[in-house]
């Protein structure tokens, strides 16, 4: 239960006084439907009002406070004209504007003679100066209510400055001065202000200075949104860790046979990563483990032999691909060292309908089948498993986490294997993860050569396709990407087709086009025949980002590579380089360039490491459009900047995991000031976890 402490925080924006359920609606969209989002809508940038400037010296735009006398009530003429109110001090004249005003309310707020004081944004207008809708007006005595400085806020069509404003302040006045749940020792050294008076300060920026990232008030909210974020990753985990897994003990027999036909050695770190997922299964605790590995590490024979391990101990393993293609690429790899092997793996998509699905389904059930490679299909309410014992989870960062969990609950304590090739930065892993194990493809199979990554403006287009007929002579293999133009596919589409015009004009019917608004069938075909060695070039919009495995590709041309992420540059460029042949990638670019997008240019030029890349990454653009948090599953700060407070997170975890040691219950003193954190952080549901919760 919600603490009665945070009730105002979380009581309706129209609790507030002056929003009804119209601008409620309004502020709803804007910073959500309780107060407390109010409060988290911060500052990001402020307004300085000029005292009493003469009116001559007033430039436009300026906001200004003045001291005038009102003449006289202009009453338009005309529907639509605004209605004035034109005013003088010893300086000059300036008119007070209104759209569909309530005259009665003007007149009696600015009778004739009177002196007011004005505040507001003012326009010059063919000389003279007008003041649209002030800010303030108000009789001399009260000049104390009027701010010389105030902060600007993030609007939504239908809320103005300054609605936005009182609803804050308004917002501010409900907020209690709750327990400090930050650690004593913590706040001395950052000499943090306590909870309240850090609202209220990030509330009131008296210079440029205050809106930045590493004001004492800001770090202490931020950190104690990571905080809030650290100790529910932590109790998840302690969560998880008392519903019991089952040990999966490997017996070696069918890890041994598949070795035997194995037409490779593994390298060392796959050899690593399956010693550390089989210690894992065979421990009575659940298996979480991420495996990270560039594209074309190998991870796909290291999930091969995890659930190996599962079949070893009688149970069953999924692996669950992002798409069909992947999915299709991932059976077609795995399902003919299986079948050497004596064992049978099957594969669920979408696409399989009526008996074939049935007699798959049918054999998962009855755990007739022991391996299962699919989609989402895998997740659907529909399939059940006779025993699964290992669910692996590929290129996770498409998935949620609902899917993680669904496909988990459909057996009894089952080990979870994540797989990924986004390198996803230290940081970022806490705070999505907590302490989720890892282990690490860090070396390539043998054979590899680097790519040779080069940046070209594309006005040289000409110059690339004549390289790119003469690599075709050689044999080469081309990828052609075109970028995400839009949110919008339908633009990606046109820009991708017309490339594809282009290049089938230069390089004759061997180019091929894919793209995501294909019918499924048709988009394997084009694989394929690239694939085949039928195509030359295939022309793709990213639908080809993750997992697809064609060896004899060697160039790979992204087309205004300066709009995609670098993970994602990193992801692509990796589609090459698989085989043993020289490999390079042609990064084509829209000049001008900024500062931000040479860098990150350069950086992919200079370095095949992929952590390195998304640290870069990180520094340069923030954790949000590193891996497009939406889609990641990775979790949205509204005060944390991942970037600019990563040290926070380090320290919250460490201070996380110590509390919990010490007070697993959250029960002491401090752990009832947490709890209090994690409702305020809206962690509702990771507080019922805890046991006497
Ligand atoms: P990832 O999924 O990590 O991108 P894959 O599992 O698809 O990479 O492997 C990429 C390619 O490398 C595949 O063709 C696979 O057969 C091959 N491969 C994997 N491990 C080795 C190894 N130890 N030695 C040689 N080739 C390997
Ligand atoms: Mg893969």
């Amino acid at each position: 239960m919600r603490p009665q402490i945070l009730y105002p925080l979380f009581a309706s924006v129209t609790s507030l006084p002056g929003i009804g359920p119209r601008l409620g609606k309004l502020f709803e969209k804007l910073t959500g439907p309780s107060v407390v989002g109010l409060l988290w809508h911060l500052p990001t940038g402020l307004v300085e009002r000029q005292q009493e400037p003469d009116i001559p010296d007033v430039a436009d735009g300026a906001t200004v406070t003045l001291k005038v006398q009102v003449t006289v009530h202009l009453v338009p003429q005309r529907p639509r004209q605004p209605y004035r109110v034109s005013c003088v001090n010893d300086t000059g004249a300036v008119d007070l504007v209104f759209f569909n005003p309530r005259v009665d309310y003007l007149k009696n707020l600015l009778p004739p003679g009177e002196w007011r004081l004005v505040s507001g944004r003012v326009e010059r207008y063919a000389g003279a100066l007008n003041m649209v809708h002030p800010d303030y007006i108000l009789p001399l005595e009260r000049a104390a209510e009027i701010k010389k400085i105030e902060p600007t806020y993030g609007l939504t069509a239908g809320l103005t400055p300054r609605l936005v404003l009182k609803a804050v302040a308004a917002a501010i006045e409900r907020a209690p001065e709750p327990p400090e749940w930050i650690d004593a020792h913590v706040m001395k050294r950052h000499q943090w202000p306590k909870w309240k008076p850090a609202i209220e300060t990030i509330h009131h920026p008296a210079s440029g200075a205050d809106l930045g990232p590493d004001t004492l008030a800001r770090q202490r909210l931020a950190y104690d949104e990571v905080l809030a974020s650290q100790v529910a990753l932590a109790l998840v985990r302690q969560h998880n860790r008392r519903l019991a897994g089952r040990p999966c003990v490997a017996t070696g027999a069918l890890t041994s046979r598949v070795k035997a036909k194995l037409p490779y050695d593994l390298t060392a770190s796959q050899r690593q990563a399956i010693e550390e997922i089989a210690a894992d299964m065979a421990s009575p605790q659940r298996m979480l483990r991420l495996l990270q590995g560039d594209v074309g590490s190998g991870k796909t024979v290291v999930a091969l032999f995890a659930m190996l391990i599962a079949a070893e101990a009688g149970g069953q393993a999924a692996l669950l691909a992002p798409t069909d293609i992947l999915a299709r690429q991932h059976f077609a790899t795995l399902e003919p060292m299986l079948r050497a092997a004596g064992l049978r793996l099957e594969l669920l998509t979408g696409r399989d309908k009526g008996k074939a699905r049935e007699r798959i389904v049918e054999g998962l059930a009855s755990g007739e089948i022991p391996f299962v490679v699919g989609t989402h299909a895998l997740v659907q309410e529909s399939v059940s498993f006779h025993d699964l014992r290992l669910a692996v989870v590929d290129e996770q960062h498409r998935f949620g986490v609902q899917q993680r969990v669904a496909l988990s609950d459909k057996g009894k304590g089952v080990d979870l294997l994540v797989m990924t090739a986004t390198p996803i930065p230290r940081t970022l892993m806490l705070t999505a993860y907590g302490d989720i194990d890892v282990s690490r493809l860090t070396e390539k199979p043998p054979g590899r050569q680097p790519i040779d990554t080069r940046t070209i403006p594309i006005d040289r287009l000409d110059e690339v396709a004549g390289g790119l007929r003469r690599a075709i002579a050689h044999g080469s293999r081309i990828y052609w990407v075109c970028p995400l133009v839009d949110e919008s596919e339908v633009i990606d589409l046109a820009a991708a087709s017309e490339r594809y015009e282009m290049l089938k004009n230069i390089f004759g019917l061997r180019a091929g086009l894919v793209h995501g608004q294909m019918k499924a069938a048709d988009r394997d075909k084009a694989m394929a025949q690239f694939q085949a060695g039928e195509i030359d070039i295939l022309v793709a919009t990213t639908v080809i980002e993750v997992g697809v495995n064609v060896p004899e590709a060697t160039v790979m041309v992204i087309e205004h590579a300066e709009r995609f992420g670098l993970a994602q540059l990193h992801q692509l460029r990796g589609r090459v380089g698989r085989g043993t042949g020289k490999s390079s990638c042609i990064l084509l670019y829209q000049t001008p360039l900024s500062e931000t997008a040479k860098s990150r240019l350069a950086i992919m030029r200079d370095t095949e490491d992929g952590f390195r890349i998304a640290e870069e990454d990180l520094k340069l653009r923030g954790a949000g459009e590193l891996l497009g948090t939406r889609q990641s599953g990775l979790q949205e700060f509204h005060i944390a900047d991942l970037a600019a407070h990563a040290d926070l997170i380090q320290i919250a975890r460490d201070d996380a995991r110590l509390v919990l040691e010490m007070d697993p219950e959250l029960v002491s003193e401090r752990g009832l000031a947490l709890r209090v954190l994690l409702y305020l952080f809206e962690k509702d549901a990771v507080v019922k976890t805890i046991r006497s919760g």
